[in-house]
């Protein structure tokens, strides 16, 4: 069978994280623990989810000309992401998520940075490539118009769409009726819309360890989620989403392809880092087992 092609069109950050064991007052200075820095952004760790589960990827976003750009563009090409759109861009810097760990409290500034140039005037150069693409998944890291231009292009092209609401805000009428599917958690459904129960049949709830809700013809229904030991549940959201990417692509039933992502998003949150636990397909279908 062919590979599925998936374009992810999003945010490609580096995550700097620093733990300490407790958060600094207002002016004040202390000594951390220990710090690593981490390939993330959403865009980024939705598209190696998908390319981990043998999909054909294509990365549309773009990074500063700096040294961590470079390491992420690496970094997704290692997983074999097609980078080449990828673009950096020299009037601003890559997207950095600064994130301070206490115990297991983390708190979390992004500056997107380059990820705000993934506007519609960058995406109109790659209309071929979402022309191609069996589904197009979007997050909320890059600017608002270029989500509401993507969906409005893809609903009049009849290509699926997959809009996981991260980090929430309130979205138009348009890119809520364009959207094939919206993934929200259960915090970020209610910041999405007032009105959830028009689109309540697009709607896949991600419930963390409950696992996650939908509707099927005007049932609701849940995938019941899977007990793990979890070390480090970053990124289960995205991993969740690039699966059912996959699967969805494949053209795979809804209920199916929400009960193996369910899997994936779980058998992902017992390494550390959101994007070295991501399974590939091998790994999912042993783990479901
Ligand atoms: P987000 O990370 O975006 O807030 P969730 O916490 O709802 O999203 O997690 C996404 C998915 O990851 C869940 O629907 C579930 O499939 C899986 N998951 C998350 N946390 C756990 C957990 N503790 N145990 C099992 N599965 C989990």
């Amino acid at each position: 069978m062919k590979e599925p092609i998936i374009t992810v069109i999003g945010s490609i950050n580096m995550d700097l994280v620093t733990s300490s064991d407790r958060i600094p007052d207002q002016g004040e200075t202390i000594m951390g623990e220990s710090f690593f820095n981490n390939p993330g952004g959403k865009g980024a760790n939705q598209a190696v989810a998908c390319a981990r589960l043998g999909a054909q990827v294509n990365m549309l976003g773009c990074v500063g000309v700096d040294p961590f750009g470079q390491v992420l563009v690496d970094n997704l090409s290692k997983e074999k992401i097609i980078t080449q759109n990828v673009e950096p861009v020299t009037d601003k810097h890559t997207g950095v998520a600064t994130i301070l760990i206490k115990d297991n409290d983390n708190r979390i500034i992004v500056t997107p940075g380059a990820n705000y140039c993934v506007t519609p005037t960058y995406i109109q150069q790659y209309l071929d490539v979402i022309d191609q693409s069996d589904v197009v998944l979007l997050q909320l890291e890059i600017p608002l118009n270029t989500i509401e231009y993507v969906t409005d292009y893809c609903s009049d092209k009849g290509i699926p769409v997959i809009l996981n609401p991260a980090p929430a805000q309130l979205l138009s009428a348009s890119i809520l009726e364009n959207c094939t599917y919206l993934t929200p958690n259960e915090t970020e459904k209610l910041e999405i819309t007032s009105d959830v129960d028009t689109y309540k049949e697009k709607m896949i709830v991600t419930l963390g360890d409950k696992g996650v809700e939908y509707c099927s013809d005007g049932n609701l229904k849940t995938v019941t989620g899977y007990r793990v030991n979890p070390i480090d549940t970053t990124g289960a959201g995205d991993t969740f989403n690039g699966a059912l990417a996959v699967q969805l692509s494949k053209g795979r039933k809804l209920k199916e392809a929400i009960t193996f992502a369910n899997a994936a998003a779980a058998f992902s949150i017992q390494k550390r880092g959101a994007q070295q636990g991501m399974p590939t397909m091998r790994e999912v279908i042993d783990f479901m087992e």
